[in-house]
């Protein structure tokens, strides 16, 4: 049996603003059958105190970066948790990282450093007699924890970090130094400083055992300048000890609500209703998603007059930059066969995705994505950019894909306008000539969406990272 402590800033069903969570939320029990078990520290937000049940007091500090901290251990959201009480820190009303004026909380590199210096604390120390072989680091925000294993005497205590948006780096200024306790002799660029800052991510980066991020396609794209968003040098220096291991949903709870063509046809005529779309034979396209450039919405703004004068519509869920919603919105007036609803929703999302034909992925980039997951499951297939999971999870409706049965959506490149509405023409076309549609439905809904792959590959690398 492997012991692994997975240490994350946000966890499902808990507390959630990304893919991160539904990561760190299903490990757990994907990997129970695999002899390891997951412990899952986290930050103790409002929400994640409220949901913990019999909790125990593991570990006190009466100055934890500027305030009293304790670790409890209970249940919580279907998890075992260990949850860093600092109200300091954590007791704070609305969004995890950005406070009241949409910026980053000030002291967020304090509220992780915090976290991680903790995730060593239990490293040394254990949890109530629990103790961890293994920790799974998520993202900068637990990217210190190796640095502080070996402040902690642990150098040899192994760990691994997953990538899931290198976007965020975890940026902290070098007079942070003595505040977040960490050595000013790893402030340097063979260590964890980053253009005269401190870098959580990049600390991540350098010490841990082993990287891993969330795709095949997205690894490799992490070691060019065009995706390594400046951390690409720091990779290809580890290049040898970065994996890819893709995302997997979970299937029970996406389950689709049919079992057969004239069921979903049922819950695309709801779904039209819902929507206010007119009547039409074209195929219904629909888009979950947060509305921001790396998304590349944008470019379908750009490419919709293809997918209307093909006979397509168009339903989208999403919230994000406001020029982009505003945009949306003005199409939805003006177009009958555009329908937007601004917002967060989920249940609406599982409604679209059981009703609609289609699911438009035009990303500019995408570390794994999980609404073309969705889409596979439900039998709307996927129209995807060909980048990062995108490339790995889609077999696209190529000439070869197509020869060969296998096609399960439709891909493009490169991303830009011109490709994405060439793509959507092939859409309509496909799905007005029925046969071929729908045998992609039954590829895509007979693909392997679960986690029983990945899980069993993160069990692997768990075993590789301890037995080095
Ligand atoms: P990212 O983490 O970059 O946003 P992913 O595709 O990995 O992209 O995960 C996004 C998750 O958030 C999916 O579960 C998706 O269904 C959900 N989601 C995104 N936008 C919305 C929305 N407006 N309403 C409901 N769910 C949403």
């Amino acid at each position: 049996m492997i012991h692994v402590l997975s240490v994350a800033s946000e966890c499902a069903p808990l507390v959630k603003t990304g893919g991160l969570a539904d990561v760190a939320g299903a490990l757990p029990a994907a990997l129970a059958p695999h002899e390891v078990t997951m412990r899952t520290l986290l930050p103790g937000y409002p929400a994640v105190m409220q949901a913990l049940k019999t909790p125990e007091i593991i570990w006190e500090n009466p100055d934890l970066f500027g305030g009293p901290a304790r670790v409890l251990a209970g249940q919580g959201g279907g998890l075992d948790l260990l949850v860093l009480d600092a109200p300091h820190l954590f007791d704070r009303k609305g969004s995890l990282y950005l406070g009241p004026d949409g910026k980053d909380w000030p002291d967020n590199p304090e509220r992780y450093g915090a976290l991680c210096w903790v995730a060593a604390q239990i490293a040394r120390d254990g949890a109530a007699g629990w103790q961890p072989d293994l920790l799974h680091l998520h993202d900068w925000q637990a990217g210190l924890t190796p640095v502080y294993l070996r402040q902690h005497g642990l150098p040899h205590v192994p760990t691994l970090l997953t990538i899931h948006n290198i976007a965020f780096q975890g940026l902290a200024e070098a007079e942070d130094l003595v505040r977040l306790r960490l050595p000013a002799t790893g402030f340097t660029r063979e260590g964890f400083e980053y253009w005269g800052k401190i870098s959580a991510l990049k600390a991540g980066l350098i010490y841990a055992d082993k990287i891993s991020t969330v795709s095949p396609t997205y690894a490799g794209e992490l070691l060019t300048p065009e995706f390594g968003m400046g951390l690409d040098g720091v990779l290809r220096v580890r290049q040898a000890d970065l994996v890819g291991i893709l995302n997997g949903v979970d299937t029970e709870a996406w389950t689709p609500p049919y079992k057969t063509a004239r069921g979903k046809t049922r819950h695309k005529e709801a779904l039209r209703e819902e929507f206010g779309l007119p009547e039409s034979d074209g195929p219904l396209c629909v888009v979950v998603s947060r509305l921001t450039q790396q998304k590349g919405l944008d470019l379908l703004l750009e490419a919709l007059p293809r997918l209307l004068a093909g006979g397509g519509q168009l339903a989208l869920l999403g919230s994000g930059d406001k020029a982009l919603e505003q945009a949306f919105t003005k199409a939805a007036k003006s177009e009958a066969n555009v329908a937007v609803k601004i917002g967060y929703d989920e249940a609406l999302s599982r409604r679209l995705i059981a009703g609609g034909d289609a699911i438009l992925v035009p990303s500019r980039f995408e570390p794994c994505g999980l609404t073309q997951l969705y889409g596979l499951r439900f039998g709307t297939l996927p129209l995807v950019a060909y980048t990062g999971g995108l490339a790995d999870t889609v077999i696209p409706a190529s000439p070869a894909g197509l020869r060969a049965g296998a096609a399960t959506g439709i891909q493009f490149h490169p991303v830009s306008t011109e490709a994405l509405g060439r793509a959507l023409d092939q859409l309509c076309a496909l799905y007005r000539e029925g046969a071929t549609w729908r045998r992609m439905q039954k590829n895509a809904m007979a693909h392997p969406v679960g986690w029983e792959h990945s899980a069993a590959d993160y069990a692997d690398l768990y075993r590789a990272v301890l037995t080095r």
